[in-house]
């Protein structure tokens, strides 16, 4: 397969309708659970949805969904678990195990997961990236056709002056960004009154600032941890609770935002 490049016709991956980056200018945001719980909602909606760990380094995709390293020889790729179609690097190389590689090779990584894995037909191939602004976004943005990046910020000062960051990097490459999503936004009590912890509207303040929209305020629930740990994202595991709720609310969001909207015909040219 020849290795696209920008300004190269973006059809390298013909069966998937939209590709959706997942990302936050810092790491503990919640970037990952996101990721993972939005593409079970979006599944949940109906919808076909691949999820592909473009963190090489520290991927966190095989731990949320209760997986770990793999055969090669006997599991082809992706992995399907609660119905979605799931590429890591954690299921080649145990994640206890240091991964020391420079830029290309994560670069070369990125690509393989993206081209080497027969994704089939998806409505929506959802990209958990690392946090920040390195090789791994880079490489997503110069290979494959984005419809758009979300941006995964909490309500405080410090991570949006970092989210800040990561959205005009997807600006300078000229990536869509079709919305912020506030994540530990507040937190709901066992009265049903909203409080909240950290203060609030950094997600609206940010999403007004860059003139895109605020796709979601995810609320606190102590047990997204404890779902992460047990292998088994809370959409799935407590589709009733609040914040269950709010995540399907957001693919809704995100599916209007998507629909009216085509992966572009070529890779952006971009200076770096
Ligand atoms: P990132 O990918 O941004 O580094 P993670 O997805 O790994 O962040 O989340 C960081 C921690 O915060 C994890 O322990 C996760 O379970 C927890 N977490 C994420 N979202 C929430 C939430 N809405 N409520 C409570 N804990 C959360």
């Amino acid at each position: 397969m020849q290795p696209p490049g920008p300004g190269m016709p973006a059809k390298a991956l013909p069966g998937v309708r939209h590709v959706l980056a997942v990302a936050s200018g810092k790491g503990g945001v919640g970037k990952s659970t996101v990721a993972a719980n939005l593409a079970l909602a979006l599944h949940k909606l109906g919808h076909s949805v691949g999820l592909m760990d473009a963190d090489i380094y520290g991927p966190s995709v095989p731990m949320m969904m209760g997986l770990g390293t793999v055969d090669q020889r006997t599991t082809p790729f992706p992995i399907l678990k609660y119905g979605l179609k799931l590429m890591s690097m954690g299921f080649m190389v145990d994640p206890n195990q240091a991964i020391i590689w420079r830029g290309p090779k994560v670069a070369q990584a990125v690509q393989a997961f993206l081209f080497s894995v027969d994704w089939g037909v998806l409505d929506y191939l959802v990209i958990d990236l690392p946090p920040g602004t390195g090789d791994a976004q880079l490489t997503l943005t110069q290979s494959a056709p984005l419809t758009g990046a979300v941006i995964v910020t909490t309500p405080q000062d410090i991570s949006l002056i970092d989210a800040r960051k990561g959205l005009r990097m997807f600006r300078e490459v000229k990536v869509p960004v079709l919305g912020i999503i506030e994540n530990m936004s507040h937190f709901i009590g066992d009265d049903g009154k909203r409080y909240d912890i950290f203060r609030t509207g950094g997600g609206k303040k940010l999403a007004q600032e860059a003139g895109v929209p605020l796709l979601g305020e995810l609320p606190i629930d102590p047990r997204v941890a404890e779902c992460s740990d047990q292998g088994e994202p809370i959409v799935s595991k407590y589709p009733d609770a609040p914040i269950a709720v709010a995540y399907l609310t957001l693919a809704q969001t995100i599916a209007h935002e998507t629909q009216n909207r085509q992966a572009p015909e070529a890779l952006p040219e971009v200076q770096l």
